[in-house]
């Protein structure tokens, strides 16, 4: 049966305007749209984003910062941290993101949808419980994984995170939950500096927080290889009922703010791999979230990389291939950190 695949796409993310010179500009949404009218015109049923209910954004933020982000309402200019400048209608995006991503879980919880793609910014996975960070507002996936767990009955949510910087508000708010497993790649020199393989958790989350330090010289073929080994262990282990991923594309050679040299190709081969290994484990559904990618035209491309793989004849299941020696380290690293939790028990 081919994938029944829906896009949240609306102007009004375009609404946060942070300025032209700001990585996280409003030309970022602006390429991915021109690259999906070319290359899938038509394909892509659409979902309009509804505003998050406060109740369901509580879930991941206090309460008092939820307010100080609606008191930026009207604001000729202004900013919610040093690095993330807003405008009067930031807070309408932010409020729309988190909604997009919870309008497209709504639609895979009901069964309509095998995958949602929620293009939004502002970006999520750096945003805490109570303050903005690295771009990032209102944590969409967070408050999508509480919202999955406590409102739709969810038990096992996993969420994959590939985007360069590792996803500091996801670690923070969801790290002594269980029910949600937060796996993240990365490259620790940068920004913001967590994310080390011994952060695995604390309390009943112990061991449902797996981080895996990328070095800078992984190649596409070895990132595909350790998420075959790593997260097919997951899959086998923790066998996730719903799979949410932090999409950024940031991990790719020429991206301002990522150091790894990853080619746009390797999200597709990512993709295919997700692809696979639901498969073979009951076909979750799933729900990507746009985070990072300062690159617009490598951004553009990677996400029609993912397009493609999710178009496409899934492949057949076959041996992996050989592992390669950094492969293996970083594997054992895992191993080490985990050895004897959650999914290494
Ligand atoms: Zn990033």
């Amino acid at each position: 049966m081919p994938t029944r695949l829906a896009i949240v796409r609306d102007p009004r993310f375009l609404l946060h305007k942070t300025g032209l010179t700001h990585p996280e500009s409003v030309q970022r949404l602006e390429a991915v749209h021109h690259m999906l009218d070319r290359r899938f015109p038509g394909r892509l049923p659409r979902l309009s984003p509804t505003l998050a209910a406060m109740e369901q954004l509580q879930l991941a933020h206090q309460r008092p910062y939820l307010l100080r982000v609606l008191a930026t309402a009207g604001m000729a200019r202004g900013a919610l941290a040093e690095d993330t400048p807003c405008r009067g209608s930031s807070y309408l995006a932010a409020w729309l993101a988190a909604g997009g991503c919870l309008a497209g879980l709504e639609r895979l919880a009901a069964g309509e949808l095998d995958v949602c793609l929620a293009l939004v910014r502002p970006p999520g996975h750096h945003a805490l419980a109570g303050s903005t960070n690295g771009f990032c507002i209102l944590n969409n996936l967070a408050v999508a994984a509480r919202w999955a767990v406590e409102g739709l009955g969810y038990e096992r949510v996993l969420i994959v995170d590939w985007d360069v910087h590792h996803g500091n508000g996801l670690q923070e708010i969801l790290y002594r939950d269980r029910s949600v497993l937060y796996f993240s790649s990365h490259y620790m020199g940068t920004f913001p500096g967590t994310g080390a393989w011994d952060q695995v958790g604390q309390g009943p989350g112990r061991g449902y927080n797996l981080n895996l330090e990328l070095p800078m010289q992984i190649s596409d073929q070895e990132m595909v290889s350790l998420y075959a080994e790593v997260l097919g262990r997951v899959m086998r282990r923790f066998r996730p009922q719903l799979i949410l991923v932090a999409a950024g594309f940031d991990a790719i050679r020429g991206d301002p703010l990522g150091r790894l040299r990853l080619s746009p190709r390797v999200f597709g081969r990512l993709t295919a791999l997700l692809r696979e290994m639901g498969r073979a484990h009951g076909s979750p559904p799933w729900l990507l979230a746009l985070e990072g990618g300062y690159d617009p035209e490598g951004l553009a491309e990677s996400v029609g990389e993912v397009v493609e793989a999710l178009f496409a004849e899934p492949p057949e299941a076959g041996e992996p291939p050989p592992a390669s020696e950094l492969v293996a380290s970083l594997v054992q690293k895992a191993r080490a950190a985990h050895a004897g939790l959650g999914v290494w028990v």
